[in-house]
């Protein structure tokens, strides 16, 4: 790692983050359809013919192809190497935020403490996209992303430099146990369900991987960023969702199901942003925040 320059890092990070972008197109199209993800291997969803690994690539795959499958010539929507590209971007982000955007990148990253930092980020800024799409469809947040997340962090932290394993698991247990005992009292006192568990198992992650003062930091601002958008998004839906029962009383089951959501708010994708925002631009936000509002 000594003799490697930043700008080969970085194209390393972005084709990492392509490669988690298609693994998330796999998801994205098999899970709904009730698909294994790793059976039966990746077949022509048109003409069941087996795709050869090169053509899988991201990116580069479709580019080859030029958007139509080597199969059947059915066109393959653009949405897909977008999407590769900007979680490759995300992985780009995540490394050069660490060494706190250099502009030197024939230089090595040297520090162990910015790989760790770079490692925790890829993990926080590509989690933002299946926490979103899963909570505000599903409303649940996956295990593989919160409780995958406790793990992660545990695993950066034996990283020398950063946060110790220690930290690790004291800020994993801090944040979720203590975002457990506050859904617990507002659930007594609301006298409805306040929290869902799949946020305490998020927060319990991100106190894994940043600790537990910056996971509380994460909690405020997602808070604040809730209340800001959501409120009036469920003040519109519900309003949307009266004028639609009033005029068509026969919906079908879809809608339905969409109606009966529209007053609940995903918290998850508000957590999600939130982290790898803090974790980058915490301290900064802080110091604003004292000089600005309290004028020290
Ligand atoms: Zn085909």
């Amino acid at each position: 790692m000594e003799e490697i320059p930043l700008w080969y890092s970085l194209a390393v990070f972005f084709v990492l983050g392509a490669c988690v972008g298609s693994f998330y197109n796999v998801i994205v199209y098999r899970m709904p359809r009730g698909i294994s993800l790793i059976n039966p291997p990746s077949h022509c969803p048109l003409c069941k013919k087996h795709i050869p690994l090169y053509y899988n690539l991201p990116i580069i795959g479709w580019i080859i192809l030029r958007g139509k499958s080597a199969c059947c010539k059915q066109p393959i929507s653009i949405i897909y190497p977008i999407g590769e590209s900007l979680c490759g971007l995300l992985g780009v982000l995540a490394l050069y935020a660490a060494t706190g955007f250099t502009t030197n990148f024939t230089a090595p990253v040297q520090s162990l403490e910015v790989w760790a930092d770079a490692l925790a980020l890829f993990w926080l800024l590509l989690g933002i996209y299946p926490v979103s799409a899963v909570d505000f469809k599903y409303k649940l947040i996956p295990d593989s992303i919160s409780v995958g997340g406790i793990v992660a962090g545990l695993i950066i932290s034996f990283i020398p430099g950063g946060m110790t394993p220690v930290e690790s698991i004291v800020g994993a247990v801090a944040a979720g146990g203590g975002l457990y005992l506050l859904g617990w009292v507002a659930t007594k006192v609301l006298n409805k369900a306040a929290m869902g568990f799949g946020d305490v198992k998020l927060l319990a992650g991100f106190g894994a991987i940043m600790g537990v003062t910056r996971a509380v930091e994460v909690l405020v601002v997602a808070s604040i960023l809730g209340i800001l958008i959501m409120v009036p998004y469920a003040k519109i839906a519900e309003s949307r969702a009266a004028k639609k029962a009033s005029q068509n009383k026969k919906a079908s089951g879809d809608e339905e199901a969409e109606d009966e959501g529209a007053g609940q708010i995903p918290f998850g994708p508000f957590l999600a942003v939130a982290a790898p925002f803090m974790y980058l631009w915490g301290d900064a936000l802080k110091e604003l925040y004292f000089k600005f509002v309290l004028g020290e």
